[in-house]
C-alpha cells in the first residue's frame, strides 16, 4: 500500500516552473509580475453530487481544473498556478493515474502549474483553487454592465445539460450529437485566451455554470440594470434542431448549467472588434440582446418578439 507521499511524489511532482518553489514544502512560493494583481478562486467537485459514482478520472481530472480555469476566464485573468485538495475512499493508483494525467494535460495547454495541494482518505472530493494575473484595475467584473451594452455569448449554451438528460433517460440522441453533448459535460473546454482577450473589450464578464438565466442574472443585480433577450438568438448545441422538443430545448439553454461559456456585456462601439476576435480565435461569439436601465429583471422574448415565461439558473439548496 503506498504511503500518501508515495502518492503525491507520483502523481502530483510534475515540474513547476512558473513557482519559486512548488510541491514538497510546507507551502509554495510564487512570485507575481511587477504591476500585477491576483485573482484567486476555488471550485470543489464531490462524487453523487457533481459527478456520478464511477465516472472517468481523466475527465475528473479535466473538469476539476477547466470549472477554475473559467472562473479565470470569466474574470480577465491569465491562470498561472494550482492547488488541489484531494479526498479519496482508497489508494487507487490507476485511478490516480488517469485522473492525473487529465489535469496535467489541461494545465500544460494553458501554462498553468500544479504548486500543491493537500491528500487524504474520505469520500471522493476534488477541491482545486487556481490563482491568476492580470494587470491591476482590468479585471472584469460582474458589476460593470451599463445601459445600452450589447449581451454576447460564447460558443454555444445547453449541450451540457442535454447530456445529463441523456444519462437521465430522458432524452435519446443520435450518436454524434451525444459525442458531443458528452463533451461538453465531461470535457468543457475554459475559454481563457478569450477571457483574457476581453479585458480590453467587455465591460463585464460572468462564466455561465449554473445557466444563461441564472448567471445572467448575477450580472444585472450586482449592475443594477435589467436586460432584454432574445431567446432564439441564444447560441446552442445544433443536435436541438433534430430532436424538435421546444421544452427540453428552453429548459437546456437557459437553465442548464455546466456549459462554461462567457457571458459578457460591452458597448456597441465593440462590435467590430468583437467579431474580428471571434474570427482570430475561432470561437463563436453571439450577440444576444442588451442591458436596459432599471430593475434587475430579465425580459426574454419569443422570435415573434412576445415575453417568454421567466427561467431559473440552478441552484444547489432548491429542493
Ligand atoms: P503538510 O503536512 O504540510 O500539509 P502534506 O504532507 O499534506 O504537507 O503535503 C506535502 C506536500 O505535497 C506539500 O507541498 C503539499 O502542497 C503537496 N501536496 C499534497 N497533496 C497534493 C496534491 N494532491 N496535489 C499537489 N500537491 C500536493
Ligand atoms: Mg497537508
Amino acid at each position: 500500500m503506498p504511503s500518501e507521499f508515495d502518492l503525491i511524489r507520483r502523481f502530483f511532482s510534475r515540474p513547476a516552473s512558473s513557482a519559486l518553489l512548488g510541491v514538497g514544502d510546507d507551502a509554495a512560493l510564487i512570485q507575481p509580475a511587477a504591476g500585477t494583481v491576483l485573482a484567486v478562486s476555488t471550485d470543489m467537485l464531490l462524487e453523487g453530487r457533481h459527478f456520478h459514482a464511477g465516472a472517468e478520472p481523466r475527465s475528473l481530472g479535466h473538469k476539476a481544473l477547466a470549472v477554475n480555469l473559467s472562473d479565470m476566464a470569466a474574470m480577465g485573468a491569465r491562470p498561472r498556478w494550482a492547488t488541489l485538495a484531494l479526498a479519496l475512499p482508497q489508494a487507487d493508483e490507476t485511478w490516480l493515474a488517469a485522473f492525473s494525467e487529465g489535469l496535467y494535460a489541461l494545465a500544460q495547454r494553458f501554462g498553468v502549474d500544479l504548486i500543491g495541494g493537500d491528500t487524504t482518505r474520505g469520500p471522493l472530493a476534488i477541491a482545486v483553487t487556481v490563482i491568476g494575473e492580470l494587470p491591476a484595475g482590468r479585471a472584469l467584473l460582474r458589476s460593470g454592465a451599463r445601459p445600452e451594452d450589447d449581451i454576447w455569448v460564447s460558443g454555444e449554451l445547453g449541450g451540457a445539460a442535454l447530456a445529463l438528460a441523456q444519462l437521465e433517460g430522458r432524452v435519446a440522441l443520435a450518436a454524434e450529437d451525444a459525442a458531443d453533448a458528452a463533451k461538453r459535460l465531461h470535457a468543457p473546454e475554459p475559454r481563457v485566451v478569450l477571457g483574457e482577450r476581453l479585458r480590453e473589450l467587455a465591460s463585464s464578464a460572468i462564466d455561465v455554470s449554473d445557466g444563461f438565466a441564472g448567471d445572467l442574472q448575477h450580472v444585472l443585480e450586482r449592475s443594477a440594470v435589467g436586460a432584454r433577450v432574445r431567446y432564439a438568438s441564444l447560441p446552442r448545441a445544433a443536435a436541438f434542431a433534430a430532436l424538435a422538443d421546444a421544452r427540453l430545448e428552453a429548459e437546456c439553454v437557459l437553465s442548464g448549467g455546466d456549459d462554461y461559456e462567457l457571458l459578457f456585456t460591452a458597448a456597441p462601439a465593440r462590435r467590430t472588434e468583437l467579431e474580428a476576435l471571434a474570427a482570430e480565435l475561432g470561437v463563436g461569439l453571439a450577440r444576444v440582446g442588451s442591458i436596459r436601465a432599471g430593475a434587475p429583471l430579465l425580459e426574454l422574448l419569443d422570435a415573434a418578439g412576445r415575453a417568454m415565461p421567466p427561467a431559473h439558473g440552478f441552484d444547489h439548496f432548491r429542493t
